[in-house]
């Protein structure tokens, strides 16, 4: 996963940047795909978003040029408005998100935000104008109100509690000894995978992005989390641009655009309805997802009723 040859100085700025308190292996994984090759032109304008609409246009990517992994992907997130990509694990999903953050450079093609190449603008915007709600969120060994304030270090202690509140996440804080300075992470509190996502919902909230990228919890909640991480995050995304990447076709359903990626090609794109009524690669998966809930709710009651 980690290159360990990573120059000494671009080590020497990760580590000011994680201090110690970083424990999560996922966000270092973030951190460090943060490629040092990829610079700023001098004199890069910033990012200006206005709309805030997102345009993949024939992109081509590859890690290594053997092993072709984008293959000419193109797409538009119209302002405030969300897509979904859905496919098979290494289909190439997470890699689009890694450009779009610019944490890799397209081999071919552009992603453009309301017009402007990202490859042309200072990196500190582009990251500033997108906010990510990973998979596996990590926590700073800090308090709760700590890494729900680390969305936007200038909020008051009304804005975190606003958040919390929409992220469905401020009963469970209120409940805790220490309420918002209830440490958390290695050395505190242990969050279960629901409670650290809504956290990670929170501060996105708090930071206000006009662009979201939703990296979706897969297997380790249960239908009642799911269901509650699921408001929240359409909470969140209204009026946004978003890009899901789904996991759970379940929560594609409302989508503008569902883009079905497999082996770095879109296979097939439209709403949840037409894909359905297509019948192909959307509609087999759909009937598989609903076949494996149906005989895991099935199992559930089966052991609820022992
Ligand atoms: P998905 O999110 O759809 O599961 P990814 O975008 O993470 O897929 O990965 C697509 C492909 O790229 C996979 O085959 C993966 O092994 C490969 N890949 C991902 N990251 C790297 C990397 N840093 N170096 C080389 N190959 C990579
Ligand atoms: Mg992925």
């Amino acid at each position: 996963l980690v290159q360990l040859s990573i120059p000494l100085n671009f080590m020497g700025m990760i580590y000011r940047e994680i201090k110690q308190a970083l424990i999560d292996i996922d966000d270092m994984f973030l951190i460090l795909h943060r490629n040092p090759e990829i610079a700023d032109r001098p004199g890069a304008p910033p990012l200006k978003v206005s709309a805030g609409t997102v345009r993949f246009e024939d992109v081509r990517f590859s890690y290594i040029p053997e092993r072709p992994i984008l293959r000419g992907i193109s797409f538009e997130v119209p302002a405030g408005r969300t897509v979904a990509i859905v496919g098979p694990s290494g289909a190439g999903k997470s890699t689009l998100s890694r450009l779009l953050f610019r944490f890799y450079e397209p081999n071919a093609g552009r992603i453009t935000i309301d017009g402007q190449d990202i490859a042309g603008i200072r990196q500190d915007s582009l990251r500033a104008a997108i906010g990510m709600v990973p998979q596996d969120t990590v926590l700073f060994n800090d308090t709760i109100g700590y890494n729900i304030r680390y969305g936007r270090w200038d909020a008051t202690e009304a804005e975190v509690r606003e958040a919390a509140r929409l992220a469905q996440i401020d009963r469970f804080i209120e409940s805790l000894p220490e309420g918002y300075d209830t440490p958390v992470g290695e050395r505190g509190l242990k969050l279960s995978g629901g409670e650290k996502q809504r956290v990670a919902i929170a501060r996105t909230i708090l930071k206000g992005p006009p662009i979201l990228v939703l990296d979706e919890a897969t297997s380790a909640l249960d239908s009642f989390t799911e269901r509650e991480i699921q408001a929240a995050l359409d909470r969140v995304s209204q009026g946004r641009t978003t890009l899901v990447i789904a996991h759970r076709l379940s929560t594609v359903i409302h989508a503008d655009e569902i883009l079905v990626l497999d082996k770095g090609v879109i296979v097939e794109r439209g709403d949840h309805a037409g894909l359905l009524a297509r019948g192909g690669v959307y509609a087999s998966l759909w009937s598989r997802q609903r076949q494996a809930d149906q005989a895991r709710e099935a199992l559930k009651r089966a052991e609820d009723e022992e």
